[in-house]
């Protein structure tokens, strides 16, 4: 790949690691991620992934940028309360790297959405805040046999795991079904804690479109902010899994029935 004089400066540090080069970055190019959830998580694998020169990026959200999120949400400054979070990310993510084409969708993932944004690229960043959405993104991914990277986040506390749908344990095969709604206020996070794993999706995301390292696939890393300890849980695939066993048995969310027609 022909690299400008421009891309060889900006991309010198990585492009001095043998496992990357100018093939790598060539790869980092031709690739296109989508993060769904331009947040506490969707921020920092954002910055990361346009710096990195990822050529594609798809951004997902529906809200506004409100005066709260800024305590963790680092794509959004204070005078961008009120704007479309994925038009306030896009004027950071352009002034950052401006060969990275973006794709903006001011809109939440749905089971109806879902088929035709997952098409389009080749590697999903959950980066959202909700059960209902996580459950969807694995879902989704799995009828689409999308890769992805799951992360959840609570008070000081991070999870973290890769999904090669149909070959490695899906988020379904670890959480069965999401718990019931407690409508209690949130509590936290503590700032940093979407941060640390925000920039660990950004870390998969790369790894995969580069095809170097050990994905962090049939593991679920827990990160403790307060113990300053990161532990890993080796996972399996369930042969019980309501999504990804041989033969799935009946999906509540009803999301399979919604886009079997849209299924490539
Ligand atoms: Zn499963």
């Amino acid at each position: 790949m022909n690299l400008t004089p421009e891309e060889q400066q900006r991309y010198a540090r990585q492009l001095a690691l043998p496992e990357i080069g100018a093939a790598g970055q060539a790869k980092l190019r031709a690739g296109r991620v989508l993060v769904i959830g331009a947040g506490g998580l969707g921020s920092p694998a954002a910055l990361y992934l346009a710096a990195a020169g990822v050529g594609t990026l798809g951004l997902m959200d529906g809200d506004t940028v409100e005066l709260s999120n800024l305590q963790r949400q680092i794509l959004h400054a204070t005078a961008d309360v009120g704007r479309r979070k994925v038009e306030s990310a896009a004027e950071k993510l352009r002034a950052l790297n401006p060969r990275t084409e973006l794709r903006l969708f001011p809109e939440r993932f749905t089971a109806a959405n879902a088929p035709a944004r997952l098409a389009d690229f080749d590697f999903v960043v959950d980066a959202t805040d909700n059960f209902a959405s996580k459950f969807l993104i694995a879902d989704a991914c799995h009828a689409a046999g999308r890769p992805y990277v799951h992360a959840g986040i609570l008070r000081y506390h991070g999870q973290l795991m890769t999904v090669l749908p149909g070959k490695t344990a899906c988020y379904r095969c670890v959480f069965e079904q999401p718990p019931p709604e407690t409508g209690a206020p949130p509590q936290g996070p503590l700032g940093v804690v979407p941060g640390v794993l925000g920039a660990l999706q950004a870390t998969e995301a790369l790894k995969f479109l580069l095809g170097v390292g050990q994905l962090l696939t049939d593991r679920l890393l827990i990160f403790d902010a307060l113990a300053l300890r990161f532990r890993e849980v080796p996972v399996r695939r369930n042969p019980f899994c309501r999504l990804c066993r041989e033969q799935p048995g009946t999906i509540t969310s009803g999301y399979r029935t919604a886009c079997r027609s849209g299924r490539r």
